[in-house]
């Protein structure tokens, strides 16, 4: 069973600009570790990206606007620059599933397994957890590479996540002891 890292929304409205989430920053060295662990081990890295389309899309109505198509609010960090060989897929709902390719990617890369980094806890990645689950994935969030608004909803969201899709909360210590371990 092959695992895959999926960072979502680092980027530069998320973390320093329109849609700042205040914890976001304390989480990219984690990301980043894992990031280069999943390299050494040449296992799939995948970057989900907010990329709204302006004036059209629902959610900016909610939100205000933010990562639009095209503007360096949209691009992920500098900290984790995408590498080549990494993949990107640009969404426009809160889930990485939603009107995108990723299943048909996670298909083709034989991946069954998927391990959820990023912002927001509550938001996009737990709507993506739901929408892993509900396609059989095997769901893996890290709580210390994971952040929301307020460590409540963060909390919250994990403890759901657990209870009601199955997803199994690590630590990214935890992640990196898996994949040190051979995979099941
Ligand atoms: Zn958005």
């Amino acid at each position: 069973m092959d695992v895959a890292l999926l960072i979502i929304d680092m980027l530069n409205d998320f973390v320093y600009g329109s849609l700042k989430v205040p914890a976001a920053k304390e989480i990219v060295p984690k990301i980043k570790k894992l990031v280069d662990l999943f390299h050494s081990c040449k296992k799939p890295v995948i970057y989900l990206r907010d990329s709204h389309v302006k004036g059209v899309d629902l959610e900016l109505k909610l939100w205000g606007e933010h990562a639009i198509e095209g503007t360096w609010g949209s691009e992920v960090i500098e900290e984790l620059k995408p590498q080549a060989g990494d993949f990107l897929v640009a969404k426009r709902r809160y889930s990485g599933f939603f009107a995108t390719d990723l299943d048909l990617l996670l298909r083709e890369l034989k991946v069954e397994r998927l391990v959820l980094t990023g912002v927001v806890t509550d938001i996009c990645v737990m709507h993506t957890a739901a929408d892993a689950f509900f396609r059989g994935y095997e769901v893996i969030v890290v709580s210390d590479a994971t952040a929301s608004l307020t460590p409540e909803r963060h909390e919250r969201a994990l403890n759901y996540m657990r209870e009601v899709y199955g997803a199994k909360i690590l630590s990214s210590s935890d992640v990196e002891a898996m994949l040190s371990r051979p995979q099941p």
